[in-house]
């Protein structure tokens, strides 16, 4: 028999808050239910109001503080709460860094069923805004302009902004260039329903090398040139401009045709003294001064040797593939993206290393395959997206013999999953590093480094 719940829909309740959850809620226990509650904060005692409740647990919103957390900050963003984008801009740094090591212990812990791991500090940034070298802003009409804005969570619904702090400067530039031209032009926003309208997304990346401005319409680009003259006027560092085009009915961002319209079709990247080109679709780590943290510490972990052959999985354009090439005999990279993979040849070349090898497959064939040819892998890097690694390419993993693997996760719940299947194949956790990719929100990166005596 399901027992009723304690509380229902359009109840309001006062709650103790005593933990977080893993998208930076506070939860409470109510009469036993967890009820989670966005922006309230561990050791405060609240008010909210129930706007959902299922047979396991209840949502709420919070209505009103009354006791205060020492860790809660004045929130310095106009649209916070709102978008969805920063779920902990109402937490000092000190304490997300905190809530992140946590939820990372927390996971190897549950999931993984390890005790007694010491998860390092997370390593944060000195200064924890404007980080993003990479936004992506669709477009919404109202009282006849055209704004720029961010989806309210879980909605369709777009909220207009003119600037995101955890976006560059140059960034907003651009985007606010692109409004500017928009509504300038008569230019109309797509809509999602009716299919109709010309622009769907703007796109900028700013990287070391300059700002490339993607603009993503539903066909064809009118007023080109007026675009490229705003543009060219509101962003020094101006490096590319490219019109993309997507009619497809989907919530994909970017559509198949990319055109170069004004500077190149790429633009620079330096990531631990080595230069990557990122065109407008390619993956790149979003935060530059973290990626650098980031793939030292994995790399460095590693102990590459000069003689050894070193494996990157999931290589994306190559980065960690060719920072292990610099210190290997060789290195191997798999990934499963075509353009990504060209990528990596072009910044292997761009770089002056030779001693790489690009393999455009999943990591689940290719490296079953690289294994069942005898080759020697003396370290592995891993890096997959969210879902965590394939079981085909564990298994190939835990074959292959890999003395020393280190893990890069976005995600700690299949990183502790993953873990565990190596673990009880004979590996052991020797560190686990998280690092600050994302303040201000609730995501957490995780390196891992994995050991094994021979077997
Ligand atoms: N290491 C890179 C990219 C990491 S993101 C960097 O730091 O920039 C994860 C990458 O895995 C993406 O490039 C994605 O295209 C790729 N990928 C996703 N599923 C894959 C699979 N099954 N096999 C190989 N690569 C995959």
């Amino acid at each position: 028999m399901t027992r009723k719940p304690p509380i229902n829909r359009n109840d309001e309740i006062v709650l103790c808050i005593d933990s977080m959850g893993s998208e930076g809620q506070g939860v409470g226990r109510y009469e036993g239910m967890a009820v989670f509650v966005p922006f309230a904060l561990p050791g405060e005692v609240i008010k909210a109001h129930i706007i959902k409740v299922t047979s396991s647990y209840a949502v709420g919103k919070l209505v009103d503080i009354i006791k205060h957390s020492t860790d809660r900050v004045v929130a310095d963003c106009p649209y916070f709460t709102k978008c969805g984008g920063c779920m902990l801009r109402h937490m000092s740094y000190a304490a997300q860094l905190e809530y992140k090591r946590r939820q990372v212990a927390d996971a190897m812990e549950r999931i993984g069923g390890f005790t007694g791991l010491e998860v390092k500090p997370t390593v944060g940034m000195n200064n924890p805004q404007r980080y993003r070298n990479k936004g992506a802003f669709p477009l919404a009409s109202c009282g006849g302009a055209i704004y720029p804005g961010l989806f309210v969570p879980r909605s369709h619904r777009i909220i207009p902004i003119t600037d995101c702090l955890i976006q560059n400067e140059n960034t907003m530039r651009a985007v606010n260039a692109v409004r500017e031209w928009a509504n300038a032009n008569g230019i109309s926003a797509y809509d999602e329903k009716t299919q109709k309208g010309i622009l769907r997304h703007i796109v900028v990346r700013s990287t070391t090398g300059g700002t490339m401005a993607v603009v993503v319409t539903n066909g064809e680009l009118p007023q080109k040139e007026k675009l490229i003259d705003m543009l060219k006027a509101a962003v020094p560092d101006l490096q590319s401009i490219i019109h993309n085009i997507n009619d497809r009915d989907t919530n994909v961002i970017m559509g198949d045709i990319n055109k170069t319209i004004w500077g190149s079709a790429y633009t620079l990247e330096r990531l631990c003294k080595l230069d990557f080109s990122v065109s407008a679709e390619s993956f790149l780590q979003v935060n530059t001064e973290q990626a650098c943290k980031l793939y030292d510490i994995a790399i460095d972990s590693l102990e590459i040797k000069p003689t050894e052959l070193a494996v990157d999985l999931y290589c994306g354009i190559g980065t960690i593939t060719l920072m292990l090439a610099k210190k290997s005999a060789k290195a191997i990279g798999i990934e499963i993206v075509d353009s990504a993979i060209h990528d990596a040849a072009e910044n292997a070349v761009r770089n002056g290393l030779s001693n790489v090898e690009f393999i455009c497959a999943t990591a689940e064939s290719a490296l079953p395959k690289l294994v069942a040819s005898g080759i020697r892998i003396d370290a592995l890097s891993l890096d997959p997206p969210r879902k965590g690694v394939d079981i085909k390419a564990l298994e190939a993993i835990i074959q292959s013999g890999v003395q020393r693997i280190t893990y890069v996760s976005c995600n700690p719940a299949t990183l502790a999953r993953d873990c565990k299947i190596l673990c009880s194949a004979g590996y052991e956790i020797r560190m686990i590093q998280p690092v600050d990719m994302f303040p201000m929100t609730a995501h957490v990166e995780t390196i891992v480094l994995l050991q094994r005596e021979n077997l």
